[in-house]
């Protein structure tokens, strides 16, 4: 039986992310990234990529953004139809359970977009120049217990189409396995 992950963009393309400043965080991220790659080829699973909405929509120049926002319709419905013949895929593919197994999303948590469990949030947005109190605006930036956009996408087309398949984020998956 094929067993299929279905995995978010960056884990398998890290030019897609928004540049980081964070050695700690990006060193944490390569060695989640290096531990899921060696267990996926030891364990002959096949890797599905999901597109990257923020890549996609702004570009490499794109500055570090929070959940509020990505909170609008347009953003929303391209998310949709970039999920759109992912989720297609992934349906048929559970019409087959003989012959493919879905392990499961990979999501990235922290991500506004692809944030499972973990999505960054904040009063954010405006004109830098003029702004007095820029400096305690990017400050208010903190971690809220819900999914980012695109997931949160995710999880409502999975549902109407009727797939069932589990999601889980990168650094949890990577404790998790050998
Ligand atoms: S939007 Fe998603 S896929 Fe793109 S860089 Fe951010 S976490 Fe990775």
């Amino acid at each position: 039986m094929d067993k299929i992950l279905i995995v978010s963009h960056c884990i398998l393309n890290t030019s897609s992310k928004v540049v980081s400043y964070n050695q700690e965080e990006i060193k944490q991220e390569n060695a989640n990234r290096e531990k899921l790659i060696k267990y996926v080829l030891k364990n002959n699973i096949q890797l599905l990529q999901l597109p990257c909405p923020e890549f996609l929509l702004y570009g490499a120049k794109r500055w570090g953004h929070v959940k509020e926002q990505f909170n609008h319709p347009y953003f929303r419905k391209q998310c949709r139809e970039m999920l759109e013949p992912i989720i297609m895929q992934l349906k048929e593919y559970a019409s087959y359970p003989e012959r493919f197994q879905l392990l499961g999303i990979i999501a990235i948590d922290g991500s506004p977009s692809c944030g499972y469990h973990m999505t960054c949030k904040g009063d954010w947005g405006g004109e830098f120049t003029g702004c007095p109190d820029l400096h305690k605006k990017f400050y208010n930036l903190y971690m809220a217990k819900e999914p980012g956009i695109f997931m949160e996408e995710m999880i409502s087309f999975l549902k109407k189409e009727n797939v069932d398949i589990p999601i889980m984020d990168l650094s949890t998956f990577t404790t998790h396995i050998n």
